[in-house]
């Protein structure tokens, strides 16, 4: 096998690893990489629960008059730190174990009304923010999800409330944006009471602050020499663990304490692995999917920020004897960020709704969410940026800090390059199967496989002769309804002549993956804006509300997500794509001047 060989093998295994195995129920994201509509998952619009909603909005009431009084952004910027007067607050309000089950000390709250603290804490404060997420959405998250209840009883008590906190340890030199090359080794004693754990980790929020870590090590496989990722629970008294740098100097986030550390010879009892030994990866990447989900939630409530700094400077800020908001290419940013954050909301809470309901499979949803929310922040916070003018780059407004904090986000817990690949090649797996096993009859008929061709002929078929239904209940709704079903079909269209097309290559074509990828988020979003607005007109119907609830920004997002996903499609016949590989290539092979 050569070296190219070699690396498509492991890609491929990887990517068996990424997908659960089993049968499980069709999501709405893979249903659309299939032309389906699947408006169980998305409609109507979720809402949590009469109960749990009186719960959490004594919670917020707390917690924003908390943060309004005890919590300082540009203090925590400038001191490179939150202090632990904060951090115990947090805690006491039950942030630091908002999902985590009440018997264990948590707060027992779905990751929708999660996302809610979260939104809060993100319009905020991003250090914050991301220090919760370091702690709660992933710290704590593998022995959530995957700790035995003796685990459980042992360690989320104190990390429920704060008195201990968590961190997540996957990244190392080698194994930044590619997860499975953690070189971090785990060496089973002769005993098998314990293992011996060498290697480094490197950019870890919360290392130096954390009692607890869990963290990614490579364990042999029994019976054979290869070697698989293991969760381990490690904690900073055992014997050779080292922090080489407890505060990595940074550009954002600066409150939070990222930090380098080593561990050698560290013994960690066997009673310390999380989840299933060999399974790291699966647990790692399901991890990362609730911070993706969180990550939704701080970039809207950022995003919500924008839009008010925004409204204010432009009704105030006067030049040419007028207010900003008199120009129509400041009202094109204004109108962009109150379209967005709205798209960015309704986003988050279908996605969290997901987790919460029970489907099995939601990898593709929490990427999507990742990649459309922090794109779209950036966005806003560089118009925003814009409309202030000069006084923006100044340290006395928020601005810059929010600049340099939401840099973070498009790298973080996966870089966007890496999750759009990633969502392209998932999502279309599941058609691409279909015209395998079509393709495979067709060259070497059996009887068995007829029935299984037989099935994804007519799956294919009947997805590109059908235009799926999108069935919102308000009148207003129905030509943008009409007009979404049409652009899954078309989007269908376009994912089954790529497979046909490019076939085995489409693995390494990134820029067409890139096109797909695009169109499926701006699908979603789509979505979850109409769900929304579906929602919020019959219920102002179902109360005898006069007034209909503001359309607007909800409606300007439809008709330029619409645009996009044309945009998208069309790109992928009409582009520029070898010219700019070529100019790309020859700027490569160059010697530095
Ligand atoms: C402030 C901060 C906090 C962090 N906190 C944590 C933490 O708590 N726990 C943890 O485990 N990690 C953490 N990280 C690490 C973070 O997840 C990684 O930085 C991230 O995964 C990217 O890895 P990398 O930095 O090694 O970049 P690289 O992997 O070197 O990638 C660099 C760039 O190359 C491009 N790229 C890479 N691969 C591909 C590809 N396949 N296709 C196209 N483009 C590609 C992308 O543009 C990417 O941004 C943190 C990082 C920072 C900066």
């Amino acid at each position: 096998m050569n070296k190219l060989d070699a690396q498509r093998q492991k890609e491929i295994q990887q990517a068996e690893e990424l997908l659960f195995a089993g049968p499980q129920a069709l999501g709405f994201a893979k249903g659309l990489f299939q032309g389906h509509f699947v408006a169980d998952w998305v409609m109507p619009y979720p809402r949590i629960p009469a109960a749990q909603q009186t719960e959490l909005d004594e919670t917020l009431t707390g917690l924003c008059k908390f943060l309004d009084e005890d919590l300082d952004p540009a203090e925590i910027d400038r001191q490179a730190d939150i202090p632990r007067g904060v951090i115990d607050g947090l805690g006491r309000i039950g942030v630091l174990g908002m999902t985590a089950p009440k018997e264990y000390g948590g707060r027992g709250f779905s990751q929708m009304a999660n996302c809610k603290v979260l939104e809060e804490i993100g319009r905020r404060c991003a250090s914050t923010s991301v220090f919760v997420n370091a702690h709660h959405s992933i710290g704590i998250r593998a022995l959530l999800l995957f700790g035995t209840h003796e685990q459980k009883q042992k360690w989320l008590p104190k990390l429920s409330t704060g008195q201990q906190l968590g961190a997540f340890a996957l990244t190392e030199k080698e194994a930044g944006s590619d997860a499975a090359n953690v070189q971090m080794q785990a060496r089973p004693s002769e005993d098998g009471s314990h293992f011996i754990l060498n290697g480094e980790k490197r950019y870890i929020t919360n290392a130096a602050i954390a009692h607890e870590l869990t963290v990614m090590a490579r364990t042999p496989v029994p019976g054979s020499d290869k070697t698989a990722i293991t969760a381990f629970l490690v904690t900073p008294d055992m014997p050779g663990f080292e922090m080489l740098e407890a505060r990595m100097p940074k550009m954002g986030i600066r409150g939070t304490a990222t930090g380098r550390f080593a561990l050698r010879d560290v013994k960690v009892p066997k009673e310390n692995i999380l989840g299933p030994p060999g399974k790291g990866l699966k647990v790692a990447l399901t991890v990362l999917d609730f911070g993706r989900t969180t990550f939704g939630a701080c970039c809207t409530g950022a995003a919500k920020t924008c839009l008010d700094l925004a409204v204010q400077h432009a009704n105030t800020r006067k030049q040419f004897n007028k207010t900003l908001g008199n120009f129509d290419l400041v009202k094109k940013k204004i109108a962009r960020m109150a379209a967005d954050a709205y798209a960015m909301e309704s986003m988050t809470t279908v996605t969290a709704s997901l987790i919460d309901r029970g489907l099995e499979d939601y990898m593709l949803e929490t990427a999507m969410l990742k990649v459309f929310t922090t794109e779209r922040l950036w966005e806003c916070i560089n118009d925003v940026f814009q409309i202030y003018g000069g006084s923006a780059y100044f340290v006395d407004l928020p601005l810059e800090r929010m600049l340099r904090d939401a840099r973070i986000n498009q790298i973080g817990e996966g870089a966007n390059e890496v999750l759009t690949s990633f969502i392209a090649l998932v999502g279309m797996r599941g058609p691409g199967m279909e015209f395998k096993e079509i393709y495979d009859t067709m060259m070497k008929p059996s009887r068995d496989r007829m029935s299984k061709a037989w099935a994804a002929g007519k799956n294919r078929l009947g997805a590109t002769i059908r235009v799926p239904d999108v069935p919102v209940q308000s009148e207003q709704l129905r030509g943008h309804a009409r007009q979404l079903g049409r652009l899954i079909w078309r989007f269908n269209f376009a994912v089954n002549r790529v497979l046909i097309t490019y076939r085995e290559p489409i693995l390494d074509m990134q820029i067409v993956q890139e096109r797909i990828a695009n169109a499926a988020m701006d699908l979603f979003a789509s979505t979850c804006v109409l769900s929304r607005q579906d929602s919020e007109i019959q219920f102002a119907r179902r109360n005898g509300d006069a007034a209909a609830p503001d359309r607007a920004a909800a409606d300007l997002f439809l008709r330029q997500s619409f645009r996009r996903i044309r945009s998208s499609l069309a790109g992928l016949t009409d582009n520029d794509d070898k010219a700019l590989l070529a100019a790309a290539n020859s700027s490569l092979a160059k010697p530095p001047s």
